[in-house]
């Protein structure tokens, strides 16, 4: 079993962590918030006084962090007290720039890295079912893997460094996307007098099929489980959305690809939560594309 330290328990990280207890690991973890820390000790993880106490002794580290700049800041200060050789696995969303940058401190440092974001939510992270999407070496990221599997279900190489971020906001541009386009197709369903479980019979086995209809619906009804029965508590929160489409927009803008309609998902989404509905679910935007229409 390795040792591993662990930096960002935050709602994703805590349970995270607590699985890698869980699998046998020895974990060290650290956070900037006492109370974060707290909770993660209640799950069996040692917590270190700083960054660099949790990374001193580790085989592996994992950071689950908010946003780029804090993986780099992170990964500057610790990466110098690690062991030679450490691998470190990045497992926030962040920009691909930040992701192979970190990557670069991890190599001249003589460490190894893996990004490894994932997909699943809080449920995933509590229940070690992500998916990881990782990018690195064919050597680190097999290394990885065992690690990766403790906390998820699904552990997909995606390619070199930064890949794994890539295909993380390539999804995420996608489902957002294909969300408002789901959400349109209602909109104008019921202006047109046509019900909602009739246009779901029909493009849920039709050339409108998508995930967005088939298991997330966004009116209530045709799928029991999705968010829009239980007045659109998430599950994935509108904030999120946009954090992911404005890092593909980055994204887009950074490696010169045309991307209109996801600049367009992140405005609206931008709308959405300038309007209070940051916290609500991602489906809940069928609100206000029905206010447009009224408009
Ligand atoms: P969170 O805000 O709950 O946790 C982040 C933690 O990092 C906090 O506890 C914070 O105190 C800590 N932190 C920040 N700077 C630090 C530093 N310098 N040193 C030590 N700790 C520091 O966020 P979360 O929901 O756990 O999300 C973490 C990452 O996972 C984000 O990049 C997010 O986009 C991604 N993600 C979240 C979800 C989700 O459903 N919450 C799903 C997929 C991906």
């Amino acid at each position: 079993m390795a040792k591993i330290g662990f930096i960002g328990l935050g709602n994703m990280g805590g349970p995270m962590a607590g699985n890698l207890v869980k699998a046998g690991h020895a974990v060290a973890g650290f956070d900037l918030m006492a109370a974060n820390a707290e909770a993660a000790g209640k799950l069996g993880v040692a917590i270190a006084a700083s960054g660099a106490d949790a990374v001193r002794d580790a085989d592996v580290v994992v950071t689950m962090l908010p946003a780029g700049k804090h993986v780099l800041g992170v990964w500057g200060e610790v990466l110098a007290a690690a062991k030679p050789g450490t691998l470190f696995i990045d497992s926030s969303t962040i920009d691909v720039d930040s992701a192979r940058k970190a990557h670069e401190m991890a190599t001249a440092a003589g460490k190894r890295a893996v990004d490894a974001p994932v997909s699943g939510g809080v449920g995933g992270a509590q229940g070690a079912t992500l998916t990881f999407m990782c990018g690195g070496e064919d050597a680190a990221f097999a290394a990885a893997k065992p690690i990766l599997e403790a906390m998820g279900k699904k552990i997909v190489h995606c390619g070199a460094a930064g890949a794994g971020q890539a295909a993380k906001i390539c999804n995420n541009m996608l489902l957002g996307i294909s969300m408002i386009g789901t959400c349109e197709a209602f909109v104008l369903a019921e202006k047109l007098g046509l019900s909602h479980q009739a246009l779901f019979d029909v493009a849920s086995t039709s050339s409108g099929q998508c995930w967005s209809l088939t298991s997330y619906c966004p009116v209530p009804g045709p799928v029991p489980a999705s968010p829009a029965n239980r007045d659109y508590v998430p599950g994935f929160a509108a904030a999120l959305m946009l954090k992911d489409l404005k890092l593909s927009q980055d994204a887009a803008a950074s490696a010169g690809a045309a991307t209109p309609l996801g600049a367009h998902a992140a405005a609206l989404y931008a709308a959405f939560e300038a309007a209070g509905h940051g916290g609500t679910d991602f489906s809940g935007i069928i609100e206000h594309l029905r206010q447009k229409a009224g408009a």
